[in-house]
């Protein structure tokens, strides 16, 4: 039989029900192999010492790990910054506590950029992590210890944050499967808050399968979050006959030509399963970047101020309160985060306001409805996840070339739309390259009907690596 650690959430369930694994081996496997595998990756924060899992439910017995953005009742939660340090919250997320609903039991905290700003997982306050496809490369970010953690067999599962492309991204770098649901679809409570218009909370995954299994368990409406949907996802349709469209504008300048191969090679392939894949055009992306960083800075700025000194985490003594706030600040947050909440609180003052923000909200309206539009002719788009693979750690380092990085997923969260990256080839580095298929919002099971299906014609080889091996 395969190691225990190689198996997916629902090979797991399989053998806990045909009683070939007991709860108690599983958990001692995936702690064996985070022992053996996570000194080299650097993907846990924080263990959760306890063993073997005894909660009830039709997951019993599977095990999961968890981005630390995501609060767990007595277990530290630093969401990647020193300033929060200290910090143990007193409440449980809302999904983390539907899968323990469900029985499945947490390993534990994982590494992510300082409140999910990057895309590299550098911003980390607590240190970088490895990919496990290549040690010498970041795992993307700011979910990179999640993808980190599920590429190299840590868990099978892990949940992660997306506000622009934080679950896709990564997934993307580590070759696994990741999913950010419709906006709405899962409760955003007790996530630690970026950009509350645009946090979602994802999934991890290696099998496509295990999303569309999970899926239902973690969603649902919420009355701790208002922006919680109370429907459900349409149903979802099947390939044949699917309209997906190609946009032109992921394809373009900055895209890498392997990137793009393996990506229309996926086309080719969605194809053959009998969808009608056609070229489209989404003039508006180019403000995409722009806009989003607009309107994520502003809203962290706002976000971010209760990190005063007082109410959570760290404090620096100062003379006064004033004094005690800014040494605070200054000394707890990252450069990274210093940064954004500058950039939002300047676009949100007085003077710059129309400038900056309203105009970005304006641009955020174009975006979607030009989303809308093309949502009457296609059912899904397909892009790139990301422009290029895995970079080596250290190597981007100015702030413009890092948030460039992200065209390909951002508009997805201006729009509240569903989307999940598949692995779909690898370059000549032997690096993955992630497919994305793009939905309406609610239209989250055909996004992922059409991701599994396009998974089992790639056939893709999710054996969990750490340094490239197995
Ligand atoms: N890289 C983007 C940013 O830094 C997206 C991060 C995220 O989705 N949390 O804002």
């Amino acid at each position: 039989m395969a190691e225990i650690y190689t198996l997916t959430v629902t090979e797991l369930k399989q053998a806990l029900a045909d009683k070939s694994l007991s709860a108690k081996e599983i958990w001692a496997a995936f702690n064996a192999r985070i022992d053996a595998a996570d000194p080299h990756i650097g993907a846990f924060l924080t263990r959760t010492e306890q063993s073997p899992p005894t909660l009830e439910g039709p997951l019993s017995g599977i095990p999961f790990a968890i981005k630390d953005a995501f609060c767990t009742n007595g277990v530290r939660t630093t969401a990647g910054s020193r300033i929060l340090d200290n910090f143990v919250p007193p409440y449980t997320a809302t999904v983390v506590e539907r899968l323990e609903q469900a029985g499945m039991a947490s390993l534990g905290k994982l590494s992510m950029d300082e409140f999910a700003m990057g895309n590299a997982n550098e911003h980390c306050a607590f240190g970088p992590v490895c990919n496990p496809q290549d040690l010498a490369r970041v795992p993307g970010g700011s979910s990179g210890g999640s993808a980190a953690a599920v590429a190299a067999g840590m868990a099978p599962f892990a949940l992660g944050s997306d506000t622009g492309g934080s679950v896709r991204q990564p997934a993307a770098f580590c070759g696994v499967v990741g999913f950010k649901p419709t906006y709405g679809l899962l409760s955003r409570y007790g996530l630690i808050a970026y950009a509350s218009s645009l946090d979602t909370p994802g999934l991890l995954t290696r099998s496509v399968k295990d999303a569309q299994l999970l899926l239902p368990v973690l969603s649902g409406h919420d009355r701790h979050d208002s922006t919680s949907l109370a429907e459900a996802p349409a149903p979802a349709r099947s390939v044949k006959g699917l309209r997906v469209g190609l946009p032109k504008e992921y394809f373009g300048e900055g895209v890498a030509q392997e990137v793009k191969v393996a990506v229309l090679r996926a086309a080719q392939t969605l194809r053959d399963l009998g969808a009608e894949v056609s070229d489209c055009s989404l003039p508006m992306t180019k403000y995409a970047l722009p806009v989003y960083y607009l309107l994520a800075c502003a809203e962290a700025s706002s976000n971010l101020a209760r990190y005063d000194g007082v109410r959570y985490g760290m404090r620096a003594e100062g003379a006064d309160w004033s004094d005690m706030m800014t040494k605070t600040r200054t000394t707890y947050f990252g450069e990274e985060v210093k940064r954004r909440i500058m950039l939002g609180t300047f676009v949100l003052s007085a003077g710059y306001y129309d400038a900056y923000y309203l105009k970005a909200q304006k641009g955020r309206t174009l975006i979607r409805a030009e989303f809308d539009r093309a949502f009457e002719a296609y059912d899904l788009l397909l892009t790139p996840t990301s422009p290029v693979t895995a970079w080596e750690r250290g190597s981007i380092t100015d702030p413009i070339s890092a948030y460039a990085a992200d065209i390909c997923t951002v508009s997805v969260n201006l729009g509240g739309l569903s989307a999940a990256s598949i692995p779909c080839g690898r370059d000549s580095l032997g690096l993955p390259v992630g497919a994305q298929l793009i939905g309406n919002r609610m239209s989250d099971n055909t996004v992922l009907a059409a991701a599994a299906a396009l998974e089992e014609a790639i056939g893709w080889d999710y054996t969990p690596v750490c340094g490239g091996k197995a």
